[in-house]
This record gives structure tokens, C-alpha cells and sequence, in this order.
């Protein structure tokens, strides 16, 4: 048990048939916007643990993580099953390098999302590091339904404070939306048609990149920004992308 920290739910949102937001309280150490930690629940006498990036911002309490229940999956339909007052179980120290604090300066940074993949660019949003450094912030975030446009609350109200320097651009990939690109992120990159929606051009010497979801879109994108001019970003060979697949 000493491995983990125990935390108490304080709220479940569903936001859609299989997209949800779990609320905790738990004494867990610092993070940084872009870290993770793992939750865990004893499933058969044995902890069942994944990772969960934090969507809160560090200083803001409950701790808040964005998550869909996958068919079949070990952990995340179990999550799903939570209400107020039960326990949930955390690792106490958070992880992870997907940070700001490893993006080298750049005009723009684009956050870019395939579904809970959003969620540690929304603790990016509410922390000021995006702010102090970046001019132009552009937020993607990709979904099939309508319905999974998590949220869009909170992004609206960003896009209604920074009206000149913040862009969201969503994709729905299973039926039509208004204001949604069809089609997915990679395709996008490649005819220029998400630079053209975001208004911000999309090139080396003035963009990062941070990709976070679906590993086939990480893969693709980053594929597809390679073909732009931009590369992954390591300490030693400084570039342009980072990434995060879940899995
Ligand atoms: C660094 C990191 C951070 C992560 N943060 C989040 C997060 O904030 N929110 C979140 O929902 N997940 C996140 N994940 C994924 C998460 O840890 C679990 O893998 C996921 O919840 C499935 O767990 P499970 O036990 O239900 O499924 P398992 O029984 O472990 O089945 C795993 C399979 O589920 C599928 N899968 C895993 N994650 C997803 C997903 N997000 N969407 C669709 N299919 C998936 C894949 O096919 C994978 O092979 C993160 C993963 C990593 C590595």
C-alpha cells in the first residue's frame, strides 16, 4: 500500500457515451502542466495502474484527469464506475517530460490532440510559462463525434481573453459539424489546410509542436510536419516536435 497515496472522488462529468472527467483529492506531490501520474484500483487483490495526465492547473484543487472508457480495457471502465466519496488510488509523485519547460522558445506553439490527448494542454492553458513565452497559441484537437468536444467552455473562454493570440481549431471525423474541419490532423498538415484554418503559419522558424493521443496520429503527424521542415526535438539535436502517445 505504501506505493500509493489514497484519493477521495469529489466529482465524475460525463461528457459522452465513453468520455469522461474524474475529480480527486489526494495529497500527491508538484507537477508541471504536461505530467502525468498513475491511478490505480485493486482489481482481484492486485493494484490495476495507468497513467493519467493532469488537466488541472498545478496550484488548482481537486486534481482533475480527462479519460475514455475503453472496451474491455483493464482500468478505465472501472474509473468509470466511480462516485463521490469512493477511493481511488495515486501514485504519489507525477511524471513525465512533455513539458513546456522542454519546448525550445518559438513565435507559436501548437498543441495538437486526438481526444483525451487534450487534456494536458488544458493545464497548459491555465498556466502563465504558455503566455510569458509563446505570441501566437494554437490548440487542435481532433474527435469522431460532435458530442466528444470536450471542454469547449473553458477553451472559448481562453479564445474570449487572448483574442489575438489564441487560435482552437477541432476536427470531427464521423459526421458533419460546423466550425470542424473534417478529415484528420496528418492529411491536414500536409495541404496547409490547418495552417489556412488557424490563421498561423505552420514552419520551422517560427513553430513548436506538441502532439499528444492516438499514437498513429503522433506517428502521421510527425511524418507529415517532417515533410514541412520540422523535426522531433531532443536535447542534444534541438527541433521542433514533441510528443506524447498514450499508448
Ligand atoms: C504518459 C501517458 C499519459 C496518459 N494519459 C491519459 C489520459 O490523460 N487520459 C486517457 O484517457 N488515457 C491516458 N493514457 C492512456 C491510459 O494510461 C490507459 O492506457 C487507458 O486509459 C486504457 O487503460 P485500460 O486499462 O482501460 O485499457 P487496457 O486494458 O490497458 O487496454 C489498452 C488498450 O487500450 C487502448 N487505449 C489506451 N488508451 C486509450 C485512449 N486514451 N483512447 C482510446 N484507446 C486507448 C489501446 O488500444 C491500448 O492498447 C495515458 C497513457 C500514457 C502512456
Amino acid at each position: 500500500m505504501g506505493k500509493w497515496i489514497e484519493g477521495t472522488v469529489v466529482g465524475q462529468k460525463r461528457w459522452s457515451e465513453h468520455l469522461y472527467s474524474l475529480q480527486v483529492d489526494a495529497e500527491v506531490g508538484a507537477f508541471e502542466p504536461g505530467q502525468w501520474t498513475k491511478l490505480a484500483l485493486p482489481v482481484a487483490g492486485e493494484f490495476v495502474a495507468r497513467p493519467y495526465s493532469f488537466v488541472n492547473a498545478p496550484k488548482a484543487r481537486p486534481h482533475e484527469f480527462f479519460y475514455n472508457t475503453v472496451p474491455d480495457g483493464h482500468l478505465s471502465p472501472r474509473l468509470a464506475r466511480l462516485e463521490p466519496m469512493d477511493v481511488v488510488f495515486l501514485a504519489p509523485a507525477a511524471s513525465g517530460l512533455f513539458t513546456l519547460a522542454e519546448v525550445p522558445d518559438a513565435e507559436a506553439i501548437w498543441l495538437i490532440a486526438t481526444g483525451t490527448g487534450l487534456g494536458p494542454y488544458l493545464s497548459m492553458l491555465r498556466s502563465d510559462a504558455l503566455w510569458e513565452r509563446f505570441r501566437k497559441v494554437v490548440l487542435v484537437h481532433a474527435v469522431r463525434r460532435a458530442a466528444d468536444l470536450a471542454y469547449r467552455e473553458l477553451i472559448d473562454a481562453v479564445a474570449a481573453r487572448q483574442p489575438e493570440r489564441f487560435r482552437a481549431v477541432s476536427f470531427v471525423s464521423r459526421e458533419p459539424h460546423a466550425g470542424a474541419l473534417a478529415g484528420r490532423i496528418p492529411e491536414a498538415i500536409g495541404d496547409e489546410r490547418l495552417e489556412r484554418a488557424a490563421g498561423v503559419p505552420l514552419a520551422p522558424q517560427t513553430s513548436q509542436v506538441m502532439l499528444c493521443g492516438n499514437p498513429d496520429m503522433v506517428l502521421d503527424a510527425t511524418d507529415a510536419l517532417k515533410a514541412r521542415g520540422l523535426k522531433r526535438h531532443r536535447h542534444r539535436d534541438p527541433g521542433h516536435v514533441a510528443v506524447e502517445p498514450y499508448w
